[in-house]
């Protein structure tokens, strides 16, 4: 007998910007083939998982008959285009969701072979037997694509949602009198590590200049073009964009950038970001019309005997046909919501366990974790399945301290790979060995700063007690507005060490 195997299949979802047919057509998808249940990403996609490998093209084609796609979703190659979801009707909030989409669609591989693979018969329409195959230009990747994958995102000065500084580029907003008039670039930033070698490290974007709105993708091309051309593409472990950087250093990498677009380049100006939201509860926005985002644990879209997110947000969305939209801390935003429909849709949200804002401690809001067991096979430890117990002892330890208002981000992941950013939150636990993390603290909510290292090996149910005494640190000595990754970072790991040893835990 032959063994059975299964893959997870990714939808690339521009700004995580869908309608209600399409998030049901990839929800019926994931019950037809999958295992009942879809995920949202950290980066505003959908992953179906457990499906049987001899049903993946009816997967992807029933992707694309929807018209989304898992073109991109991974390789290397630029994948989704993240940018804040919130569906406010001003300038900045639609200009940053169409910009995703024009530039998803501009660093989109132009090969036809997706669709002769995927969504064809099997004739490709362009070589079979009397033919002579004419490859597809490729007009910014190449004939060898990309040395690895490429992550891009746009943020709003007050609203980092999608952790811009995290992304091979990132772009923040700057908006003057309501509007858009251009964006600080940011490059570099990338989340993996391999701690067995040194020559491996997560990083933030560093700021490289300054586009306006019609810069913005010549430039961004002009990036692309300098990593596929210089890129490490013997050593995968040193090819993303940051480490061309950092051998190079800033100014080299942008004269070199300069050369590629044909100008010089603007110097980046003070505009950076300050605030983040996670968009959960219900608000205006501006057209009359109301949005509410639900806040989906660990981005998992099922019913378990506590909640019934799947069926919930299937009645929702059947019945009143709302587009919807992915957040990057995996949660849905349901837009266009006629305010005499509110009641209605507050009961059903009610009615299958789905809590509101009020109802959700900040710390769970804003805690993220990757998948890791049992379906990615370069996990170490558990993440989404452990991660909610977590938050539960860190949720009675913040009240017993009266921290329980803070906003305090916590990241977690299965292993060193931080497919849900863990080096840039408050607090990261990443995967080390079974059962064991590394804990990193001194980030931020917004994701500005590299958090560093404080512990390694800890158990898994030893993270909250090892966390405890910096938290009783933090809630007596804290500085006013001072968050708890500042506080981190002030301290530092030999204030923090010190403080362990005093406080009893
Ligand atoms: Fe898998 Fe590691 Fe990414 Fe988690 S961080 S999804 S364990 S590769």
């Amino acid at each position: 007998k032959g063994k059975t195997h299964i893959v997870m299949i990714r939808a690339r979802i521009p700004g995580g910007n869908m309608t209600a047919e399409q998030f049901l057509g990839i929800l019926d998808l994931s019950e037809q083939y999958g295992n009942g249940a879809m995920r949202l990403t950290t980066r505003q996609g959908i992953q179906l998982h457990y499906i049987p490998k001899g049903n993946t093209k009816e997967v992807v084609k029933g992707i694309n008959d929807t018209m989304l796609t898992t073109l991109a979703a991974c390789g290397d190659v630029n994948r989704n285009v993240m940018a804040c979801p919130a569906p406010f009707k001003d300038q900045p909030h639609a200009a940053i969701q169409k910009l995703a989409y024009e530039m998803a669609e501009h660093f989109r591989p132009k090969t036809t072979a997706y669709h002769e693979l995927w969504l064809t018969d099997g004739e490709g329409n362009n070589h079979n037997a009397t033919e002579e195959f004419v490859p597809v230009e490729e007009p910014i990747y190449g004939t060898h694509y990309l040395p690895r994958k490429f992550k891009m995102a746009i943020a709003l000065p007050d609203d980092n949602c999608i952790d811009v500084y995290a992304n091979d580029l990132g772009l923040i907003a700057d908006v003057q009198e309501g509007q858009i008039v251009g964006y600080n670039m940011l490059v570099g930033g990338g989340m993996g590590r391999t701690p067995a070698a040194e020559k491996t490290f997560p990083a933030v974007g560093k700021k490289l200049c300054y586009v306006t709105p019609e810069q913005v993708i010549p430039v961004a091309e002009a990036v692309v073009k300098v990593q596929r051309d210089f890129g490490n593409r013997s050593d995968r472990k040193v090819a993303r964009l940051k480490y061309l950087i950092h051998n190079w250093g800033l100014d080299a990498f942008r004269a070199k950038v300069e050369e590629y677009y044909g100008q010089p380049l603007t110097p980046p100006n003070s505009v950076d970001v300050k605030g983040v939201e996670d968009h959960v509860g219900w608000f205006e926005q501006g057209d009359g019309k109301l949005f509410v985002g639900i806040n989906i644990e660990c981005g998992r879209v099922r019913d378990t005997s506590e909640v019934q997110v799947k069926t919930g947000l299937r009645a929702i969305i059947e019945k009143y046909r709302m587009p919807v939209r992915a957040t990057a801390l995996q949660g849905l935003i349901l837009c266009d919501i006629d305010p005499a429909d509110r009641a209605d849709i507050t009961a059903m949200l009610k009615q299958y366990g789905l809590k509101s804002a009020e109802e959700l401690t900040i710390l769970r809001r804003f805690a993220i974790a990757c998948p890791a067991l049992p379906t990615c096979g370069l996990s170490l430890t558990e993440s989404e399945r452990v991660l909610p117990g977590v938050i539960d002892q860190l949720d009675i330890e913040m009240a017993r301290l009266g921290l329980q208002s803070e906003k305090i981000s916590v990241h977690m992941t299965g292993c060193n790979n931080g497919c849900a950013r863990p080096y840039t939150p408050d607090i990261g636990f990443v995967g080390r060995s079974l059962g064991k993390y590394t804990m990193f603290v001194g980030g931020n909510p917004e994701g500005s700063r590299l958090a560093f290292m404080y512990e390694d090996y800890v158990p898994l149910e030893k993270l909250v007690p090892t966390l405890v005494p910096l938290l009783t640190g933090y809630k007596a000595d804290r500085m006013p507005g001072e968050g708890f990754g500042d506080y981190c970072v002030r301290l530092g790991i030999e204030g923090l060490k010190e403080l362990a040893t005093q406080v009893a835990v």
